[in-house]
């Protein structure tokens, strides 16, 4: 998403201002970023670790990032749902029995110890 060029740019301009300015309210802004970017990535289930080092690096950027890319505890969510709907969809599948939502894989239903056809 961003060229190289881009990212040791902002890093040059981040360098600059803390070398320049009060210092001590960059580097709040700068953890403020990090920790925002860390905090959203981990409610959308992505990796906190990796984010906050974006978030330091893009500042700004990084939340713009996050907030465009999808949430994969969402799909997941999503996915469930709609296995629930329609019987299959994604890893998983709706028990004929009980009608709760399982992973396709599964050969027998985790709630309510039915066995279950494989999977084709
Ligand atoms: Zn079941």
């Amino acid at each position: 998403m961003y060229s190289g060029g881009q990212v040791s740019v902002l890093a040059f301009c981040y360098s600059r201002a803390f070398l320049n300015g009060g210092g001590m309210e960059y580097l709040i802004i700068w953890l403020l970023f990090a920790g925002l970017a860390a905090y959203f990535s981990s409610v959308k289930g992505r990796s906190s670790v990796g984010w906050f080092f974006i978030g330091a690096l893009l500042g700004p950027l990084a939340l713009v990032a996050l907030w465009i890319v999808p949430s994969l505890r969402f799909d997941d969510t999503q996915s469930r749902n709609i296995a629930s709907r329609f019987g299959v969809y994604a890893k998983y599948r709706k028990c004929p029995y009980c009608a709760e939502v399982v992973l396709k894989e599964a050969v027998k239903c985790k709630h309510c110890q039915s066995e279950l056809e494989p999977a084709e």
